[in-house]
């Protein structure tokens, strides 16, 4: 009998402004008795609605549930910055320009499949522009360095085919209203997702056809006969096949132990402002979405509804392997980011913060998922690589085919990447991560 307990538990420090603002309308359910299914999802992110949206598709009259600890848009999937990115973006690379172009077309090809599903969902749904926007995104420069690092992506962009426009910093004045920016590079492919709305808008419009179950962790996870019994607090559910949904957290179920990272990064929502108070144009068109050239700067993005604004910013990767940080570490980053942003917009320096979180990234060292059937019956799509809008919804997608024996020849290419790479023994690891990303992110200086 294989039987593993749950080590660790999801902890979402500090409430995310997207989810705040987000509306639910749809009822939570917990479990309170035992439930047996054909297919059992653990994690309500991106790869576990992913997951049962394709299995949807490929086992019609199946019945898929799906659990999650939490409620849906109250872990990660509805704290992140909402960038669904095509081309390449790897976070731990130190730049963006493309390396081996091989790799790099069969990503963006996984990538675009990703967004073309997630598109889908937000057409049959009815999900409006402010969740779904296909409006590309900046890479924004705030420094020389950045400038050059602009310049080295859209050589490599150019070189393989890939669409892009470079920005002075007139243009990053009008879109952002700002005088920080020096230029930018446009990619158009990206979708910018309110992420709370679109993972939320994903589960309701899968209700009909899956059963949801919040607040409902998995604490034991064991193999009986030809099936897995996952035990949650009040209940249990029965069911031969599995999606493992929970990103790093697969770890806590006892797989890929010491091959992932966890980092955890932080942001800020500020309080509903009219433009209009402020001089109009001071925070630019309606709605823009910034990332930084250097990839360990600040993304900043602006929203709007109706003739009201809201600007939020990230900052800061700490490594955290406990999967833990306090509210006091989310409260000292906050202090840092109003710096960010105050030297961004100094005439909004009266609009307070009106949310601070953090959430969790999975990377691994050699920047590949941890997929596949772990054993008999159980499969996992776990480890984004810090992009999993896109990179979970494609690990969910894959993990369907996967687990139904759909043959293609997309599923045969992820299945050939290597598992995650070891991670030196502790403190290796934390002191020599930790410092990488300081270094990181001292030298990225003002892009911050
Ligand atoms: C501030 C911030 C900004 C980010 N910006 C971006 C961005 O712009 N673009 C991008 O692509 N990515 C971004 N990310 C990363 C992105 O949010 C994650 O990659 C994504 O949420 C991962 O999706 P997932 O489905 O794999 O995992 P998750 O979204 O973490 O979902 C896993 C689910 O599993 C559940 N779970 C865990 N353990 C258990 C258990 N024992 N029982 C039941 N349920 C369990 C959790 O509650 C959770 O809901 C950002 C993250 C943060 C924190």
């Amino acid at each position: 009998m294989n039987s593993h307990m749950v080590k660790r538990l999801p902890v979402d420090t500090g409430r995310s402004g997207w989810e705040a603002i987000s509306t639910r309308g749809f009822p939570l359910q917990t479990l309170e008795s035992d439930v047996r299914a054909d297919w059992l999802i653990i994690g309500a992110g991106f790869a576990g609605l992913s997951a049962a949206r394709k299995l949807s598709q490929l086992t019609p009259g199946d019945k898929i549930v799906v659990v999650d600890a939490t409620e849906v848009a109250k872990s990660t999937a509805g704290r992140n910055s909402g960038y669904m990115i095509d081309v390449p973006h790897n976070l731990s690379s130190g730049e963006y320009s493309v390396a081996d172009e091989k790799a790099t077309a069969l990503e963006i090809e996984q990538n675009r499949l990703a967004i073309s599903f997630a598109a889908e969902a937000a057409t049959e749904y009815g999900m409006s522009k402010e969740t779904f926007d296909p409006s590309g995104k900046i890479n924004a420069a705030a420094t020389e360095r950045g400038l050059s690092l602009n310049k080295n992506y859209g050589s490599s962009l150019r070189r393989i085919g890939e669409k892009h426009e470079l920005l002075d910093l007139k243009q990053m004045r009008e879109i952002t209203g700002s005088d920080y920016y020096l230029g930018g590079l446009y990619t158009p492919g990206a979708v910018m997702i309110q992420p709370a709305d679109y993972i939320r808008g994903l589960a309701r419009g899968l209700l009909p056809r899956i059963e949801l179950f919040e607040h409902s962790p998995v604490l034991e996870l064991t193999r009986q006969g030809k099936d897995w019994k996952a035990r949650s607090t009040r209940g249990t559910f029965t069911a031969p096949k599995v999606i493992l949904a929970v990103n790093g957290h697969v770890e806590s179920f006892g797989y890929f132990r010491r091959r992932l990272m966890h980092i955890f990064t932080y942001a800020s929502m500020t309080a509903a402002f009219s433009p209009d108070e402020f001089g109009g144009r001071v925070t630019g068109a309606e709605r823009w979405a910034l990332l930084p050239a250097d990839p360990m700067g600040a993304t900043v993005r602006k929203i709007s509804t109706g003739s009201r604004s809201r600007i939020v910013i990230r900052t800061r990767f700490t490594y955290n392997p406990s999967l833990d940080v306090s509210a006091k570490r989310v409260a000292e980053v906050a202090v840092e980011q109003r710096q960010s942003f105050n030297a961004r917009f100094p005439a909004l320096e009266r609009v307070p913060f009106e949310f601070s979180w953090a959430g969790a990234l999975c990377l691994s060292r050699n920047h590949v998922p941890a997929f596949g059937e772990v054993e008999e019956g159980l499969y996992s799509a776990c480890c984004e690589n810090g992009l999993g809008t896109v990179k979970s919804t494609f690990a969910g997608m894959m993990a369907a085919e996967l687990a139904t024996n759909t043959a293609s020849r997309t599923l045969e290419k992820y299945k050939a990447q290597p598992m995650p790479r070891r991670l030196p023994p502790e403190p290796l690891a934390r002191l020599g991560i930790n410092a990488v990303i300081r270094w990181q992110e001292l030298r990225a200086g003002r892009e911050g």
